[in-house]
């Protein structure tokens, strides 16, 4: 990865700091249900307040088309303030006379929030008035949203062309991490992928082929796999039209040396309901009317031995139904054998994805991971080798 410009790049007493942020914060009914986000991008905001620079906080809420109240940014400003212990001061549009005044009247040290970016179109069109009036108002443009840099909307990356652009310290941690997984890893290297289908992670799966020694596939999307083999999958989930896909992947993966390790052994139930009777059964013996929802004990141990052999692993999707009981085993002891590998200092993970994250956290070991991503777009764009603009446009050139 080519280098970037951080905040340790930058004077920023006295300068005026456009931030973009991620406050999309899940919300109901204007109450915020989950802070995570804010708590995030916190050490950054209070990083620059104190070294003097004034804070101008850009972030999108949501997908408002046009104004629209119940889409403010106002209740998560308030929220930003009481998580870090400062004022926040709030401006009711994030360009022209209300934002103007607003960063007129700031101080060193000040953080003001601008509203929802998203309000007008024009953000998302990365539109180069609007970049110019969001400019305006700043010296600098530090990018601490990862989770938005697959898009090049005017504050996630048009700003970087026309102001000096550093990465934050949440962007920082997290282009570390996955440099140290993908880019320049301790080898060999292991990716773990499940989830409900091929057809979402075609590009993810033919990227990873090229670039890990192993890759462990599970969830519903194995049974897509299996059945391209020739196994008889019952009333799996399973992609039947992409057999051709799913066989050209594993050719590309043999021609790149890197060994695939399907399941062989599968829990099989006849209902998706919690606690439906299961049993594990071999791949030959797949019953008819039976439903794959796990990997089975044989897979998994496969499974944790293959994660011994590695030395770096990249973490997406759950290996099974994870959400209903039992059908979460396989994903919950994979995942806490990762974690003791990493606790014991033998392995560095990686994992990311919304539901790999629930996952961890139903393992209760997302804590235990060297670092996990809750960016869900950006980080499956990144897996798939594809250019973030919100990064590029960071990079030292
Ligand atoms: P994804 O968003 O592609 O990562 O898929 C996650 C979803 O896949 C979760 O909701 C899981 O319940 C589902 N899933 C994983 N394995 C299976 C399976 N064997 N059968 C049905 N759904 C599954």
């Amino acid at each position: 990865m080519n280098k970037f410009r951080t905040l340790d790049d930058v004077d920023v007493k006295g300068k005026r700091a456009l931030l973009r942020v991620d406050l999309n914060v899940p919300a109901e009914d204007g109450r915020i249900t989950d802070s995570t986000r804010i708590e995030r991008v916190a050490p950054t905001i209070t990083e620059i307040a104190g070294k003097g620079g004034k804070v101008i906080l850009l972030s999108h809420f949501g997908r408002p088309k046009g104004r629209d109240p119940k889409e403010s940014l106002k209740p998560v400003a308030a929220a930003l303030s009481q998580i870090i212990g400062r004022p926040v001061a709030f401006a009711d549009d994030c360009i022209g006379e209300p934002a103007e005044a607003a960063v007129a009247a700031m101080k060193d040290g000040d953080i003001l929030c601008l509203e929802n970016t998203r309000f007008h179109k024009e953000e998302e069109k990365n539109d180069p008035a609007f970049v110019a009036a969001l400019a305006r108002l700043g010296d600098i443009w530090i990018n601490d949203a990862f989770s938005a840099a697959h898009r090049a909307h005017a504050s996630t990356e048009g700003l970087g062309h026309r102001l000096p652009a550093y990465a934050g310290r949440t962007m920082q941690a997290e282009l570390d991490a996955l440099g140290k997984a993908l880019e320049a890893p301790t080898k060999p290297v292991i990716a773990v992928i499940g989830g409900a289908k091929v057809s979402t992670k075609i590009d993810l799966l033919e990227n990873l082929v090229t670039k890990v020694d192993a890759l462990v596939i599970g969830g519903g999307m194995a049974n897509t796999f299996l059945h391209a083999q020739g196994v008889n999958v019952g009333k799996s989930l399973a992609e039947k039209d992409l057999a051709a896909t799913a066989l050209r992947i594993l050719e590309k993966a043999e021609a790149s040396n890197c060994a695939i390790i399907l399941p062989v052994d599968a829990v099989v139930a006849f209902q998706f309901a919690a606690n439906s009777p299961s049993h594990a059964y071999g791949l030959d013996a797949i019953p008819a009317e039976g439903m794959i929802l796990d990997v089975g004990p044989r897979s998994i141990a496969r499974i944790h031995a293959a994660i011994d052999d590695a030395a770096t692993l990249v973490w997406n999707g759950p290996l099974g139904a994870f959400e209903i009981a039992p059908f979460d085993r396989g994903t919950v002891q994979a995942a806490r054998h990762a974690a003791e590998r990493t606790k014991a200092k033998k392995l560095i993970s990686v994992a990311g994805g919304g539901d790999t994250v629930a996952a961890l956290n139903q393992a209760g070991v997302a804590g235990d991971f060297t670092y996990v991503s809750t960016a869900g777009g950006a980080f499956l764009e990144w897996m798939e080798g594809k250019p973030l603009p919100g990064v590029e446009v960071l990079k030292v050139k």
